[in-house]
C-alpha cells in the first residue's frame, strides 16, 4: 500500500512518468502543470503493467490517472482487432459521459481515436452503431455493458484494460453480479485498475478474486490547519462561480486575496475576467518566469494589486502578510494541497478567511477536507439582492461623505447653482446625473443570480444508471411512482446512500429502484407503483446520516426549504438572505479598491 500526499518539489513532472509522447502533448495542452498525487503514483505503476487499486474520490484527478496510461498503451500498441482496447465501468450515465469526455480530451493527438459511452436509458440504436464502427475505448454502466455482451454487440476478446471507476458506488447500486460476469468474459491478458472512494469488504472480495498482485495507492489524509483561519464553502455549479465570486467580494472584507484554480490557462482567464469587473488582479502560473512571478507577488505585497490568481505550483511558499482571504475557486485535488493553500492567509498570527467553491459532484472532497482539517467548513450564504444593493448604496454614500469632508468645492458649487438656475433643474437631479457618470450606471440595484442550470455540462449531480433528465412530479415509467425524500444535496446525499437505505430498510432489490434525482433540499426517487404498503411503513422510519428521510409520494410542488443549511438558495427567490459577514464590521477598506467604487 502506498500513501500519497500533497504535491511538492519532489513530485515528478508529467514528462517523467513515462507517458507516450502523443498523450503527453495532449496533457500539456490541457494546461495541467504537475500530476496530482494519485496520478504521480498510479501512472508509472499502470504503465509497468501491474494492476492497481486506487483509493481516490472525485476531484483527485483519478480519471487521468487511469486514462493516460491506457491511452499510452493504445498509442504504442495500435488499435485492437476485435472489440475495444479498454473498457471503463462507471456507476452512472453522467460519469460514463464525463469519463468518455476526459478520454477524448487526452486523446486529441491519437489518430482515429474513438470512445463510446454506453448506458441505460439511452436507445440501443446509436450504441449498436458506435460499437459496430469499433470504439477503442468503451465507457459504460455495468447493466448496459452486460446487455451488449449478451446481444453479442460488444466483444471483450481483445480487451487489454479493464477499469472500474467508483467501484464502491457500483456495488452499492447492486451491480456486483454484473461486474463479476464482465470479469469472467475478459481474457487473462489484461490489466485491471480499480478506483474506489472507500474499500468495503465487498470490494476486497472482487480485488482478491480478479486482480493480480495489485499495487494499492491511496491519497493520505493527514493534515490540519491553523485554528485562526475561518473556513467556509459555497456549493455552486461551475458556470456560476464567477457570478457568485463577484457577489461575495462585494460584501466580504479583505485586503489581499489569493485565488486558486486548476490550470495555467484558468489563471489567465479568471484574472482577465476579474480585471474586466474592475478588480486589480494578476495571474501567476508555472509558465511565467520566476522573476516576473516575484514582481507580481511584490505588487500584491505593496497593494498595487489586490487579487492574485494562481496555480498550486506558482504559489508554493508564498508569504504575503496582506493576504487575508484565500479563495479556492477550483477545489484542490487532495486535502494536503487545501491545507497548503489556505495557509497562505493567517500569516504572522493574524486571522484569515478561506472560501471554497464546491460543485455538486465534488461534495465528497468537502467531507475529506473537514476530516483532514478536523474543522467544520461552514456553509456560506450568498448576499441577497437587498444586501448587495444596500452595500452599494452605503459605499456610494461614504464616497460622497469623504469628498464633502475633505475637498474644497465652492467653485464647482457655483457652476452647479448656475446650471440649476439657468435650466430650472433641481440640484438633486443634477447630482443624480453626475452620479450616473461616476458609476457608469443609472442604478445601484443588484441583479438576482441567474437560476442554476439543471444537470448541464460536466456538473454531475447524482443521477443513476438509466436516469433521465430532471422533471417534476410524476415518474416517467408508468409502472413507477415518484416519492420525495426530505434530504438532498444540502445534506450531501449520494445516490448510493438512497439506494442502500431504501433497498436495505424496505426489503426491496436495488433493481426495483428507478430514477433518483437529488435536488438541493429534497430527493425524488421512482419506486414501483404496486409497492406493498408495509414497505412504505418500514421506509417511513428510515434514516440516512441520522436524519429521517420522511418518504412520501411526490406532489410535484416545490420542496420545503431545509432551514439549517440554506447555502444554495439564490438571491431573488423570495426568501430572506443573510450575508455571512461578521456583525459590527464595516465593509470596504482602502478607498481606491475597485469594490469600493460605489
Ligand atoms: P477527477 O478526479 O478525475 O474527476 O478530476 C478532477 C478535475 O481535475 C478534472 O476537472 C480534471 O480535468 C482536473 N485535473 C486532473 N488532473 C489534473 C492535473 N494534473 N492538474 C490540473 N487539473 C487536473
Amino acid at each position: 500500500m502506498t500513501d500519497v500526499s500533497a504535491t511538492d518539489e519532489t513530485t515528478p513532472r508529467f514528462s517523467e512518468l513515462g507517458l507516450h509522447p502523443l498523450v503527453l502533448k495532449a496533457v500539456e495542452a490541457q494546461g495541467y502543470e504537475i500530476p496530482t498525487p494519485i496520478q504521480a503514483e498510479t501512472i508509472p505503476t499502470l504503465l509497468s503493467g501491474r494492476d492497481v487499486i486506487g483509493l481516490a474520490q472525485t476531484g483527485t484527478g483519478k480519471t487521468a490517472a487511469f486514462a493516460l496510461p491506457a491511452l499510452s498503451d493504445l498509442a504504442e500498441a495500435g488499435r485492437a482487432d476485435d472489440g475495444p482496447f479498454a473498457l471503463v465501468l462507471t456507476p452512472t450515465r453522467e460519469l460514463a459521459i464525463q469519463v468518455a469526455e476526459a478520454f477524448t480530451s487526452y486523446a486529441t493527438e491519437l489518430p482515429d481515436f474513438s470512445v463510446l459511452p454506453i448506458y441505460g436509458g439511452q436507445a440501443y440504436g446509436p450504441q449498436l452503431a458506435g460499437l459496430r464502427r469499433g470504439a477503442q475505448v468503451v465507457v459504460g454502466t455495468p447493466g448496459r455493458v452486460i446487455d451488449h455482451l449478451k446481444k453479442g454487440s460488444l466483444k471483450l476478446g481483445s480487451l487489454r484494460h479493464l477499469i472500474l471507476d467508483e467501484a464502491d458506488e457500483m456495488l452499492k447500486m447492486g451491480f456486483a453480479e454484473d461486474i463479476e460476469e464482465i470479469f469472467s468474459q475478459v481474457g487473462e491478458d489484461r490489466q485491471v485498475a480499480l478506483f474506489s472512494a472507500t474499500m468495503p469488504t465487498s470490494i476486497h472480495r472482487i480485488t482478491g478474486k480478479y486482480l493480480d498482485d495489485p499495487q494499492e495507492v491511496r491519497v493520505a489524509a493527514k493534515s490540519q490547519t491553523g485554528a485562526n483561519i475561518r473556513q467556509r464553502y459555497f456549493m455552486v455549479q461551475h458556470s456560476h462561480k464567477l457570478d457568485a465570486l463577484t457577489r461575495i467580494l462585494e460584501v466580504e472584507e479583505y485586503e489581499g486575496i489569493i485565488m486558486f484554480v486548476r490550470t495555467k490557462q484558468a489563471t489567465e482567464e479568471l484574472a482577465e475576467k476579474l480585471r474586466a469587473r474592475g478588480f486589480k488582479t494578476a495571474a501567476i502560473n508555472g509558465d511565467i518566469p520566476q522573476q516576473t512571478r516575484e514582481r507580481t507577488i511584490d505588487m500584491l505585497r505593496e497593494g498595487k494589486i489586490d487579487i492574485l490568481v494562481a496555480t498550486d505550483v506558482a504559489a508554493r511558499g508564498l508569504d504575503v502578510e496582506r493576504i487575508t482571504l484565500v479563495v479556492n475557486y477550483d477545489i484542490p485535488h487532495d486535502t494536503e494541497s487545501y491545507v497548503h493553500r489556505i495557509g497562505r492567509t493567517g500569516r504572522a498570527g493574524r486571522s484569515g478567511e478561506a472560501i471554497l467553491f464546491v460543485t455538486p459532484r465534488e461534495q465528497r472532497m468537502l467531507g475529506s477536507i473537514e476530516r483532514a482539517t478536523k474543522q467544520k467548513v461552514e456553509p456560506l450564504t450568498l448576499p441577497s439582492v437587498e444586501e448587495l444593493t444596500n452595500t452599494r448604496v452605503e459605499k456610494f454614500t461614504k464616497r460622497i461623505d469623504d469628498v464633502l469632508a475633505t475637498t474644497e468645492l465652492s467653485e464647482l458649487t457655483e457652476v452647479i447653482e448656475a446650471y440649476s438656475l439657468s435650466r430650472d433643474v433641481p440640484a438633486s437631479n443634477i447630482a443624480a446625473a453626475l452620479a450616473s457618470l461616476v458609476l457608469e450606471s443609472n442604478t445601484l440595484k443588484a441583479e438576482p443570480m441567474p437560476e442554476p442550470a439543471r444537470r448541464q455540462g460536466r456538473d454531475r449531480d447524482g443521477g443513476r444508471d438509466g436516469g433521465r433528465p430532471g422533471r417534476g412530479g410524476r415518474a416517467r415509467d408508468e409502472n413507477m411512482t415518484t416519492y420525495r425524500l426530505a434530504l438532498g444535496r444540502n445534506e450531501r446525499l449520494q445516490p448510493g446512500a438512497v439506494v442502500g437505505a431504501i433497498a436495505n430498510e424496505g426489503g426491496i432489490t436495488s433493481k426495483q429502484i428507478g430514477h433518483i434525482d437529488i435536488r438541493s433540499n429534497h430527493t425524488l426517487v421512482d419506486l414501483p407503483k404496486d409497492l406493498d404498503p408495509s414497505v412504505l411503513r418500514k421506509l417511513s422510519h428510515t434514516e440516512i446520516q441520522g436524519r429521517p428521510i420522511d418518504i412520501r409520494p411526490d406532489s410535484g410542488r416545490p420542496g420545503r426549504p431545509f432551514k439549517k443549511r440554506n447555502f444554495d438558495k439564490q438571491p431573488g427567490d423570495g426568501r430572506n438572505f443573510r450575508g455571512d459577514r461578521r456583525g459590527g464590521k464595516k465593509f470596504g477598506g482602502r478607498g481606491d479598491r475597485p469594490r469600493d467604487r460605489y
